[in-house]
Parts: C-alpha cells; structure tokens; sequence
C-alpha cells in the first residue's frame, strides 16, 4: 500500500483544511519544534482506527479536535482522510471524523462503514494504527531501553505472532477444564463399580 494524500481539518493544530500529497520516493517533513510534525503521524495512526488516547498523546479521543488558541475559538469536530493505492493499483480512501459528543465514524470511498471494516481494509494490506513500520518518537529509545521480555513482545508484535499467546491460553484454559471434567467422570464411574 502506498499512502497519496492525506487531508487534515480540525486536527490537532491543524485547524485549516490541509492536504498533503505524498510523491513516490522518500518524504521528509521539515519544521521548527510544535510546528505538528507528530501531528501527521498521528493523523495516520488515528485514520486507520487507532482507538487509545495514550498513543494520540491525549487524555480522551476528543481530545484531538482543535482545542482553539488565544485568537481562534476551539472547533467542534476533527477530520482526516488518507487517500492510498493499494498493491493491485486500485485507489481507496478512508476518511474518520468525530464530533464533540458524538464519537467517530468513518467511511471507505464515500460509503458509511463500521471501525471493524476500516481494520479490516488496512489488515489486508498489511498495515494498520499498529503497524511497526510507524515509528513514533522515542520508540527506538524505548527498543534499546527495554528488558528482554519486552524486547521479546515487540518483535513478536512485529512478526504478527502476538495473537498467537491469546489463542495460547484459551486453549490451556480448555485443556484445564478438560482435565476437571475427565476426572469428574473418573469419580462417577469409581461410584458405579
Ligand atoms: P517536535 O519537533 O518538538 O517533536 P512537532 O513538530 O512534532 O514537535 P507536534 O508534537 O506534532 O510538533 O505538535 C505539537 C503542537 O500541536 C503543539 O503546539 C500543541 O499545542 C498542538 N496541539 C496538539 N493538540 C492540539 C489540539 N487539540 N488543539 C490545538 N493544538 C494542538
């Protein structure tokens, strides 16, 4: 998947309506420190479902809707749309918008659609909010600086093997009651001699 354009209003600091075109090759985004260049990644993160505050460096999700400035009064909703290709070369676009008090919604080529459908679309061109291949600020500080069982979770997140320990413990947690159950069936047959 290759991301085209991304159009930001009401975003974090970017208030204007905003559009950027992203060329084939390497993109750099240049700026003074507060200038928002976090912002765009989080825009990334958050149009593709990203649904926990902490990682958006907010306390609530609305949170991200521009909160206003000495002389621009705050704004009721936030916007963003990503424009991309996919691998088979047809175009999608993605847009998620929220509004104070009525939560997000999103749509996928102008047609309303649930969280779980924009998850979906990025899954099945292997990206998504959780994608290692967006690295946020500080996070290779974070890798280095990790005990090895964090270590650990990190690579098996990116190996998309960190499902695996979830399916891990039903399955144990079956093979216990399975066990519980047998033996049951032990006893009652132990009264029936
Ligand atoms: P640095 O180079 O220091 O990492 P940066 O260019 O990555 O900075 P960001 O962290 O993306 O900058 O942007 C921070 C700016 O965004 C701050 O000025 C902050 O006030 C502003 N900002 C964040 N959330 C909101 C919001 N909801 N409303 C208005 N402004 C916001």
């Amino acid at each position: 998947m290759q991301i085209r354009r991304l159009r930001l209003s009401g975003f974090k600091s970017f208030v204007e309506p905003a559009t950027l075109t992203i060329e084939p090759g390497l993109t750099g985004v240049v700026g003074p420190n507060g200038c928002g260049k976090s912002n765009l990644l989080e825009a990334i993160r958050w149009v593709m479902g990203e649904n926990s505050p902490r990682s958006m460096r907010s306390g609530g999700m609305e949170d991200v809707i521009f909160a206003g400035t000495a002389s621009r009064p705050p704004r009721d909703f936030a916007e963003v749309s990503l424009q991309a290709e996919a691998d088979d070369g047809s175009d999608f676009e993605v847009m998620r918008r929220i509004e104070r008090g009525a939560g997000s919604a999103y749509r996928v080529n102008g047609k309303d659609v649930r969280a779980k459908d924009v998850a979906l679309t990025f899954a099945d061109a292997a990206t998504g909010a959780h994608s290692p291949a967006l690295v946020s600020q500080g996070k290779i500080a974070q890798v280095i600086a990790a005990k090895p069982a964090e270590r650990r979770m990190m690579l098996e997140e990116a190996a998309g093997i960190a499902g695996l320990h979830v399916r891990r413990r039903d399955a144990e947690s079956k093979l216990r009651q399975t066990e519980a159950n047998l033996a049951r069936l032990e006893d009652l047959m132990a009264g029936l001699d």
